[in-house]
């Protein structure tokens, strides 16, 4: 089956810029991935020239990728290539917080590849890179988006040790698509324990994300937003699924940016979230500082 016709509210604005060239250079010089240019984010544009970050620093947002950017895991809908894991770099940590320092952010987001093929399944390497940063970096507020450590809880208690304001895991999709849509070894059940041991264990801000646009009903979409929020989640997005590549899953709907307003209502008004990011081009990191900073911190 084709996709869906991409509708004429997800036109993207193409990279450009200096703090885009400058941004890049940087993260070159250190064999530092972000999420953005492996995920072919939308928002790379907009985010890394600055339009996205918390407006007090001198550059935008980026989401960097740690331990490399290969995964061991293939979702079928995301544009990581799977396979070919390198070993992990000793001096990523330190490489990262100097390119923070370099960029000029007081908000950063880090995310991972999974790396099912460690042993600790890259849990310390994740925590030590936010020890790293909050050490050199004091009064910077670190966001961290987890695998799901296969829902093992000592190794989210490693994350949740090294203490970063917000983490973040994604439940992806509703209960009912998590396969196709996730890898095998993913779930519904093992991404809620996740966030759930996150918010019982600590008082860090709990983050997830649905994409939209996978075939979803949407009293599917009001229940998983009912589940996570049962499970103490805090802050969630919503972002429409727009396909990798003919080898990924075709989208199945583009929902109108109203719909997302009103998914932001309920979420907001009716489920009690500290704040819903909700519309087509959102992604999980979107705006993150600003929102995080408008919502939470004020
Ligand atoms: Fe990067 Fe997140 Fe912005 Fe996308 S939304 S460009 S992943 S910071
Ligand atoms: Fe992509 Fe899935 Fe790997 Fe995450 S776990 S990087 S979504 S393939």
């Amino acid at each position: 089956m084709r996709s869906a016709r991409k509708p004429d509210w997800l036109k993207m604005r193409p990279p450009s810029g200096r703090e885009f060239t400058d941004i890049r250079e940087t993260l070159r010089e250190r064999d530092l991935h972000t999420v953005c240019e492996e995920a072919n984010c939308p928002n790379l544009g907009e985010c890394w020239s600055g339009g996205a970050g918390t407006g007090e620093g001198e550059g935008g947002t980026a989401t960097f990728m740690l331990m490399g950017d290969r995964c061991s895991r293939a979702c079928n809908f995301c544009d990581v290539t799977t396979g070919g894991m390198e070993p992990l770099d000793p001096d990523e940590p330190a490489n990262v917080a100097d390119a923070i320092a370099e960029i000029g952010l007081d908000y950063v987001v880090l995310t991972s590849v999974d790396r099912d093929d460690l042993p600790d399944q890259g849990a310390g390497h994740f925590a030590d890179t936010i020890r790293e940063i909050t050490d050199r970096h004091p009064g910077i507020l670190v966001e961290v988006l987890i695998p799901d450590f296969r829902g093992e809880p000592e190794l989210v208690r490693k994350i949740i040790d090294a203490d970063p304001d917000v983490i973040a895991h994604n439940v992806e999709t509703v209960d009912r698509l998590q396969f196709p849509v996730r890898d095998r070894r993913a779930g519904y059940e093992q991404s809620l324990s996740v966030l759930e041991q996150v918010d019982r264990e600590s008082d860090i801000y709990t983050k997830t994300s649905i994409m939209l646009g996978h075939g979803e009903y949407d009293h599917e979409v009001y229940q998983t937003l009912a589940d996570c929020r049962e499970r103490g989640v805090d802050i969630v997005t919503l972002g429409q699924y727009l396909q990798p590549s003919r080898n990924h899953l075709d989208v199945e709907r583009y929902d109108h940016p109203h719909k997302y307003e009103t998914w932001r209502q309920v979420a907001e008004e009716e489920l009690g979230y500290l704040y819903c990011a909700s519309g087509p081009m959102v992604r999980s990191s979107y705006k993150a500082g600003e929102l995080f900073v408008d919502a939470v911190l004020r």
